[in-house]
């Protein structure tokens, strides 16, 4: 029996990562999209299929499965409608596998039976931990139902139902662990892939994402004989304004502009924050006059631009900005920022505001 239980429990156990592997990038969640919650029951029923093949031979009679567990982590997961998919594969799946005999048509319909329940109990309003404890409790429920609906001998029925209780409060402590687990480590996943690239700030691209998307710019210029503009802007003065309004009022700043920026541009131009109070934008497919063009028009909305502090107080800022170009301007891609740098020192330079091309 323990033979069964931990062959039961290793496949599991390894649909849960596999599932978290798969669900990775669009988790499957009550909010998800309706053909990721189908994605989710399918997958769920061949798992429950596949546990019912590799049963666990309680006595030479009984065998029992942990096909249920396959309908409570998609119900906890998924909801009711993964539930119900899983539960009616399942049932079907029974029913196939041990004949259409008048107990598999029981024990498929007590089968959905407890997809429709767990579903509905994944909809109410409590905790994680509760939606798993009431769901075992129908689970228990229900083996104990179909065991006294298919053994005949009643003291059996008691055993085979402290077997089932045992085997599935191991192996659902076991899934529950390592599907939290799961889920712990995905959603960290995702939020330090997101921090890897995004600037905390402001959520524009970061200094690494800026690199990482110029120098595939530069990868395909190389092929294709296109222009590639970049424009590098700094706040004017920008010391000042956190010495008078204080460092979270400049953070505000920081994070207004960087939305003025990007309603500024194109769709696809690339936006990024690369330094303290100095952004850089990159324009692909942009020759030099048009890029002057753009950097005319974010100087001048920044300019008129209102940024309103916590305490409503206004406050108006100005930026100087410096272009080049690929290949108007310079043909040297590996010192093209270096260029746009050198015609914002020029804008700083002649007076501030203002936008200078190299
Ligand atoms: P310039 O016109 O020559 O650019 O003058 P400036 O005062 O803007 O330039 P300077 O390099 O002297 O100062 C930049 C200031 O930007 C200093 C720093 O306090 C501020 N700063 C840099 N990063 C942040 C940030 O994340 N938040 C806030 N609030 N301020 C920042
Ligand atoms: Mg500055
Ligand atoms: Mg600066």
């Amino acid at each position: 029996m323990l033979k069964d239980l931990f062959i039961n429990s290793s496949i599991l156990i390894s649909f849960l990562f596999l599932g978290g592997e798969i669900f990775k990038e669009s988790p499957l969640s009550p909010s998800a999209p309706l053909k990721i919650k189908i994605f989710g029951g399918i997958a769920s029923g061949i798992l429950g299929s596949i546990l019912m093949i590799f049963s666990v031979r309680i006595s030479p009679e009984i065998v029992l499965d942990l096909r249920y567990f396959a309908i409570i982590v998609v119900a906890i997961y998924g909801g009711l409608t993964s539930s119900i998919i899983t539960a009616l594969i399942i049932a079907n799946f029974r029913i196939y596998y041990f004949s259409t005999t008048p107990i598999s048509i029981t024990v498929g319909f007590l089968i959905i039976l407890l997809g429709i329940i767990s579903g509905l109990i994944s909809k109410l309003n409590i905790s994680q931990n509760k939606k798993w404890l009431y769901m075992n409790i129908v689970n228990v429920a229900v083996i104990t139902i179909e065991l006294l609906f298919v053994v005949k001998e009643r003291n059996l029925v008691l055993e085979s139902t402290i077997y089932f209780m045992i085997m599935s409060i191991i192996t659902g402590l076991l899934v529950y662990h390592f599907s939290n687990y799961i889920t712990v480590s995905n959603s960290l996943y995702k939020r330090f892939k997101i921090e890897a690239t995004q600037d905390f700030l402001t959520g524009l691209n970061n200094v690494r994402s800026f690199d990482n998307k110029l120098n595939n710019i530069i990868n395909q210029l190389q092929k294709n004989q296109k222009n590639l503009s970049i424009i590098i802007l700094d706040i004017d003065h920008f010391k000042k304004i956190n010495d008078t309004y204080g460092h979270l009022a400049g953070d505000s700043i920081l994070k207004e502009l960087a939305k003025v920026l990007s309603n500024s541009c194109r769709d696809f131009d690339i936006v990024s924050r690369t330094g303290g109070e100095e952004f850089c934008i990159l324009l692909p497919d942009c020759p030099n006059q048009m890029a002057i063009a753009v950097a005319e028009r974010i100087r001048k909305n920044v300019e008129k631009h209102q940024f309103v502090l916590a305490n409503q107080q206004k406050v108006h800022i100005t930026v100087s900005v410096g272009i080049t170009t690929y290949p108007d301007k310079t043909r040297n891609l590996d010192n093209i920022v270096e260029e746009a740098d050198h015609a914002l020192y020029q804008a700083k330079q002649t007076g501030r505001n203002r936008v200078c091309t190299g």
